[in-house]
């Protein structure tokens, strides 16, 4: 197995220092993640939670791993202090299970939620309507809310996966959607972490192997590679 060092260079050119590239290595082995973190990249990205946790003890402890799976809450807690990113959260309990978990670790976590935009079954995320929502109950009037709720989680920005479709007119129009969205509810940065220190720039995570180029060209903040990298997954 090898990695595509022509390809990683030629895509981190392509985005430019604009747009983040997460290196999603999925069943992917330790030599192949110690060979691109060679290269100089630190983000990558897992999907499942038990090769999360054999990973990262086995290799550098500046990786920022990026959970970009589907997060059962059960699970939360065995990945709640090593994850640098969760960009799969699609509901109100899985939210309050991070800022639990994240409490009880002593850290805040950055997530973004999952919005479903593809016109394919399978896929998890929130609708419209679920996302204003959830984001109304997390960013209620201070007066409110209750004291040290959500107090451990940071909502970043927004995630989605197009349809996994040849017809680069309607993943456009998917990748489109969802930076409208992403522009109504996090128009320019998160809020600040505290009124002293500045606002932290807002993540909108789009684009993968097959659809990164249309993705960036729709507004991306974050892309997801795998494939492009580290070749085809069995
Ligand atoms: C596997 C996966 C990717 C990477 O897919 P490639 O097509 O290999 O680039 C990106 N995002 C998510 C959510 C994934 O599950």
């Amino acid at each position: 197995m090898a990695i595509d060092r022509e390809t990683y260079h030629e895509i981190l050119t392509e985005l430019d220092g604009k747009v983040r590239l997460v290196a999603v290595s999925k069943t992917k082995p330790i030599e192949d993640i110690l060979a691109l973190y060679a290269e100089g990249q630190r983000d990558f990205g897992e999907n499942y939670v038990q090769e999360l946790v054999d990973k990262q003890p086995q290799l550098p402890a500046d990786i920022r791993w990026h959970f970009i799976g589907h997060l059962q809450s059960n699970k939360v807690k065995y990945i709640i202090s090593s994850v640098h990113l969760i960009h799969g959260v699609d509901s109100l309990r899985l939210l309050k299970e991070i800022d639990r978990q994240a409490s009880r670790a002593g850290r805040v976590v950055d997530v973004l939620l999952q919005v479903f935009i593809a016109r394919e079954e399978t896929k998890f995320g929130l609708d419209a309507v679920e996302l204003a929502d959830m984001l109304k109950a997390v960013r209620r009037e201070p007066a409110t809310a209750v004291p040290d709720e959500w107090a451990n989680i940071r909502i970043r920005g927004l995630m989605g996966m197009a349809s996994n479709s040849d017809d680069p007119d309607m993943v456009q129009q998917e990748f489109r959607a969802l930076r409208e969205l992403f522009d109504q509810y996090f128009p320019t940065a998160a809020s600040p972490v505290s009124a002293d220190q500045p606002p932290l720039p807002s993540i909108l995570s789009m684009g993968m192997s097959g659809d990164y180029k249309l993705a960036v060209a729709e507004g991306s903040t974050m892309v997801r590679i795998g494939s492009l990298l580290f070749g085809k997954r069995p």
